[in-house]
């Protein structure tokens, strides 16, 4: 086992700690940050990682307005000072003795357990999605390196067909995989060529994302962009040799398109060692971590916190959700460790800035109702096309994602 720290006199070859955090992305960072600056001691981070990555971004870099390099930090860099890094990567939770076992094969005992390992992206999922992203005609938001391909995928374009597609079941910010596209077709259409290029939406829903305000925003962009959404529909197969991606469709005949670009987000599921944990809720075979949704705390072991996208919350999985769960698991546990009795509650908020041109962002914040929540109270407005939440989505949040979030200071 390697252990290393962002503070060197913080670093100790210690098999226990009081805090220990599975995974140090988003969530793991935050929230150890958090609970650094409240004064607790003794927290570790196990993540397997050297690079950390700002996912957000990686819609920016796919639709040509980022670099790659922008969505990535050294995990040293960013992993809070006084935070013990463990680089490593966890294989079994047994909750009972309170223990971790790592792939490394040592185990570490806790005695409060933050469990965010993320989401697993199953890009086997689909047969033949994985040789459709290794040719030259697939990419995606969903890895970097996908997403460096697909800017220049898209943006070498001139016509043909290009497909997007987002998929049923549980997703990390599940409309992203919009986002590209709307960057594409507005990219196409400054350099002329949008009326030569067919573009397909392939989405699981009813609807182009499922609350009116929204739909109505993206349904205008769609029908600007002259794009064909296909609702309650998903990727069946895909033969990538001869690039044709075949579409189940709920009230239609399977459908096979032939394609020029193809860019997917992959289905998505509690991580595979996760789901074997015992954590998730008795008969729940999706695998993700069983919480009180309020207080983000596990029902049967009170030692065993969950948040971000891992944690069987009802929100819609997100960066944004984060923001406010961080906050409700850093109190509560600190109210814990002083005998405190904890009251913090998550509010069920989450965000999904969709890109809606290379200048403009429709900002939909709403509950796990799928009822808008704004930021600012009672103006619905940023849920709107604008530019304003573009400055903030493209320019705003990296800076205070690397300057504040990770450090627990938003
Ligand atoms: C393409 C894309 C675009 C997005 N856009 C937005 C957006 O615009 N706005 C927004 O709010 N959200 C957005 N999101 C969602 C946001 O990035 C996630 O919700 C957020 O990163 C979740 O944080 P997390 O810490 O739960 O998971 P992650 O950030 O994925 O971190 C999990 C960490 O756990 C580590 N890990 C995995 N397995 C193990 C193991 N066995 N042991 C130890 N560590 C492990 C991983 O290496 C990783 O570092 C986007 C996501 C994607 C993929």
């Amino acid at each position: 086992m390697t252990v290393t720290s962002a503070d060197p006199t913080a670093a100790e070859r210690s098999f226990h700690h009081r805090v220990l955090v599975i995974g140090g992305g988003n969530a793991g960072l935050s929230v150890a940050g958090r609970l650094r600056r409240m004064g607790v001691a003794d927290i570790a981070v196990i993540e397997p990682r050297e690079k950390h990555l700002y996912k957000p971004l990686f819609s920016h870099i796919a639709g040509g307005r980022a670099r790659g390099s922008e969505a990535v930090r050294d995990q040293g860099a960013v992993t809070p000072k006084g935070v013990t890094w463990i680089k490593d990567a966890v294989s079994t939770i047994d909750p009972e003795s309170s223990s971790v076992r790592l792939t490394s094969g040592s185990a570490v005992t806790y005695d409060h357990l933050i469990v965010c390992p993320g989401i697993q992206k199953n890009w086997d999922g689909i047969p033949g999605l994985e040789a459709a992203m290794a040719s030259p005609h697939g990419a995606s938001n969903y890895e970097l390196d996908l997403a460096v391909k697909a800017s220049s995928l898209l943006r070498n374009l001139r016509r043909g067909t290009v497909v997007f597609s987002q998929p049923p079941g549980p997703a990390s910010c599940a409309g992203a995989g919009q986002k590209p596209m709307y960057l594409a077709c507005d990219y196409w259409r400054a350099v002329g060529v949008l009326p030569d290029i067919r573009v397909i939406m392939v989405v699981p829903d009813d609807t182009v994302f499922g609350i009116p305000e929204i739909d109505r925003e993206l349904n205008r962009k769609i029908a600007e962009y002259g794009i064909e959404l296909r609702t309650r529909s998903e990727i069946l197969d895909v033969d990538a040799e001869n690039r044709v991606v075949r579409i189940g469709r709920a009230d239609a005949e399977p459908e096979s398109i032939p394609y020029d670009a193809l860019l997917v987000e992959p289905p998505q599921s509690a991580p595979g060692w996760l789901k074997t944990s015992g954590l998730a809720a008795v008969g729940d075979e999706g695998g993700f971590v069983e919480v009180d949704p309020e207080m983000l705390r596990h029902p049967r072991y009170s030692n065993v916190w969950a948040l971000g996208d891992a944690a069987a919350t009802r929100n819609s999985k997100s960066g944004g959700a984060l923001r406010k769960q961080t906050v409700v698991v850093a109190k509560n546990l600190g109210d814990v460790l002083h005998g405190r009795i904890p009251s913090t509650k998550y509010d069920g908020y989450s965000v999904c800035p969709f890109t809606v041109s290379r200048s403009t962002v429709v900002f939909a914040e709403f509950d796990d109702h799928y009822a808008l929540k704004p930021t600012i109270p009672f103006w619905k407005g940023l849920a709107r096309e604008r530019r304003l939440t573009w400055v903030f989505d493209r320019h705003i949040l990296p800076w205070v994602y690397w300057n504040m979030i990770l450090k627990g200071l938003a």
